[in-house]
């Protein structure tokens, strides 16, 4: 039989973001080394993390890899982001899910465009708290390279809303430690000391209806369908009637299995990393975009009121107006959809740098809330991060 999975430590998610081949999965690899030599861990290799055919192929992340881990005081689940910026799209439904990120920049080459990238990300998504991690410090030319990257990646931060001045930065070499190198090796500890010390247990949402974005499906032969994802809110437990919302018709199941890592669960809570066996259900009913909520919880939508930030060309956004009728794509948790931006009749117009109320019509129904967060992309860029005002009928 399967353990069950003891909720002795407070639960965070955490991740790993920045540019291309600065080492993100590299260290992710090493903190799980490092820990498993302490029992905290599974060791984890490289190979293990970048695991998608496609990521293998083209050498680089696009997929979303969890792996967990333990310290002392907590339990991590821990994200390793894609780097590339095709790929931001899985960054920003997976980074809705932070509870804190550890930035990953390289001591060789400094923030780069994926750098800020990534920060603007993460605050629009409001992951709150940053730990930065000077990775390849093994192979900076000399300390004063380090000090410099330091100051640069301190006032990137500020720049963006983050107290550049405190987040704690710590000078590591995934690849030393992985190797075993003793001095970074110990850095490693730092790092995740940082973490600990840094992120807080954030406050989670119990007191509201169980909800789960899917992030993916899957099917376990002879006992039915199983969705992954983390539980946005509320909590759920063995047998429990649920609802499939969003994407198309809402339809009922009931919860027959709860795991968390091939753990099992009784019940299952908000920012808790959950697969759900759920009865009756076919592989082609459920998808990623769908949420699994209580019954009556929520319910989809296709019109809703909107503010929206308008990214400027700096932060990775247009460089010119968008206007009435403008129809880009919207990223709403795991999944995106068409829509059309209605600003108030024919000719007006919006600036990158503005923030703007603005009517939307999805092309498709998805599970809608005031206060929802939101996405507005565009040819693979981000041109906007929104919060749902109010649900139009
Ligand atoms: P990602 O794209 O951010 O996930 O980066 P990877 O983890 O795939 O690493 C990119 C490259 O940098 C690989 O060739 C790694 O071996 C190398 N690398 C990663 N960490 C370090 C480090 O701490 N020191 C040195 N010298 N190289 C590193
Ligand atoms: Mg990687």
């Amino acid at each position: 039989a399967k353990q069950l999975y003891e909720r002795a430590k407070p639960h965070l998610n955490i991740g790993t973001m920045g540019h291309v081949d600065h080492g993100k999965t590299t260290l992710t690899a090493a903190i799980t080394k490092v820990l498993a030599d302490r029992g905290l861990a599974a060791a984890v290799p490289f190979e293990g993390i970048d695991r998608a055919p496609e990521e293998r192929d083209r050498g680089i992340t696009i997929n979303i890899a969890h792996v967990q881990y333990e310290t002392a005081t907590r339990h991590y689940a821990h994200v390793d982001m894609p780097g590339h910026a095709d790929f931001v799209k899985n960054m920003i439904t997976g980074a809705a899910q932070l509870d804190g990120a550890v930035l990953v920049v390289s001591a060789q080459d400094g923030a780069m465009p994926q750098t800020r990238e990534h920060i603007v990300l993460a605050r629009q998504v409001g992951v709150r708290h940053v730990v930065v991690a000077i990775n390849k410090a093994d192979a900076a030319a000399d300390a004063e390279i380090l000090d410099l990257v330091e100051l640069e990646v301190r006032e990137l931060l500020s720049e963006y809303g983050y107290p550049g001045d405190e987040v704690p930065v710590v000078r590591v070499s995934g690849l030393r430690a992985l190797e075993g190198d003793p001095y970074w090796t110990a850095r490693i500890m730092d790092l995740l000391d940082a973490v600990d010390a840094y992120v807080p247990v954030p406050p989670r949402v119990l007191d509201k209806p169980f909800l789960l974005p899917v992030e993916n499906v899957y099917t376990i032969t002879g006992r039915g369908t199983v969705v992954t994802g983390v539980v946005a809110q509320g909590s759920v437990e063995l047998g429990d009637r649920i609802e499939v919302v969003g994407l198309g018709d809402t339809f009922a199941s009931v919860v027959t299995g709860l795991e968390t890592f091939g753990q099992t669960m009784r019940h299952a809570e908000a920012g808790d990393n959950t697969a759900m066996l759920l009865r009756g259900v076919q592989r082609g009913q459920i998808r990623r975009g769908q949420v699994v909520s209580a019954p009556g919880a929520i319910a989809p939508h296709v019109r809703f009121r909107a503010r929206v930030r308008l990214l400027t060309a700096a932060e990775g956004g247009r460089g010119n107006p968008l206007f009435h009728g403008y129809r880009p794509q919207f990223h709403f948790r795991t999944t995106d959809v068409p829509g059309t931006v209605d600003l108030g009749g024919e000719g007006a117009m919006a600036l990158p740098g503005d923030t703007v109320e603005m009517a939307v019509e999805l092309g498709k129904p998805i599970a809608l809330a005031e206060g929802l967060g939101f996405a507005v992309r565009e040819g693979g860029r981000t041109v906007g991060a929104g919060t749902v005002v109010a649900i139009m009928q």
